[in-house]
């Protein structure tokens, strides 16, 4: 029961704690805002990697043999190709569609909701491996979340909302990751032989957002001295977690 505190502090963190966040980081001006994303999405790629690589497989190969642990990755790459294309479909009317310019509000909010619903499910998951995993995971959420929320929070507000109405509908999509999350808890309490198939997914879910979707975002920054500060910002992420992965004993 008592990983379940942790977990609702960790979903509250993730969702309400990262929109709140990048909402409040509103008042800088667009040149601030920007940079401060480009960064954000950086540490958030190092840290998603790290804890896939250093947290979440490890945990995994604890419990399952080597070979069931990769094919599970790999199910959960291709599955979450598929699930991007689908919300893509969904979000797209017209033919020359790319992930951030779709204007149609209401299909952000509901692509973000599925998202959020499976951080929740990956958070929920590696708290009941361990605290430590739980931690780190949360970090690497709530990273990737605010350079997320704030790209919405232009998106929205772009298409005619109200900044009080972008910052009620990034909370409502938000929310799923709260559901999602204790529902995963009870699940998993009921089925504890789950886990570590969960957790081989959850490793799929961060390596497939960190190397599909960040990285791309990274890449449109082309200067080389920018371009550097990326590649170490992308370490820092990477080296946080290899130290509290070492501190805890998962890197062995
Ligand atoms: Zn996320």
């Amino acid at each position: 029961m008592n990983e379940l505190i942790y977990i609702i502090i960790a979903l509250l963190a993730a969702s309400v704690g990262s929109v709140m966040l990048s909402g409040s980081l509103l008042v800088l001006n667009q040149k601030w805002l920007e940079k401060l994303s480009g960064y954000l999405l950086c540490l958030a790629g190092g840290t998603l990697i790290g804890s896939a690589l250093m947290g979440l497989i490890p945990e995994s190969m604890e419990i399952l043999p080597v070979r069931e642990v990769l094919i599970w990755v790999l199910f959960g790459i291709l599955f979450f190709f598929l699930l991007e294309k689908f919300i893509l479909w969904r979000m797209c009317r017209d033919d020359n569609c790319k992930r951030q310019i779709h204007t149609a509000g209401p299909m952000i909010i509901i692509g973000d909701a599925v998202h959020n619903a499976i951080d929740g499910v990956v958070i929920a998951t590696s708290f009941m491996t361990s605290v430590e995993l739980g931690i780190f995971v949360t970090v690497s959420v709530v990273l990737h979340e605010i350079p997320q929320e704030l790209g919405d929070f232009g998106i929205l507000i772009k298409s005619g909302y109200s900044k009080k109405q972008a910052l009620f509908y990034n909370l409502l999509s938000a929310s799923s990751a709260i559901v999602a999350g204790t529902v995963t808890y009870f699940l998993l309490d009921f089925m504890e032989e789950i886990v570590p198939y969960a957790l081989a997914v959850a490793a799929a879910s961060f390596l497939y957002i960190a190397l599909a979707d960040l990285i791309p975002e990274m890449h449109k920054e082309t200067k080389a001295k920018e371009s550097i500060l990326q590649f170490l910002l992308i370490l820092v992420g990477v080296g946080v977690i290899f130290l509290s992965a070492a501190s805890h004993g998962h890197v062995h």
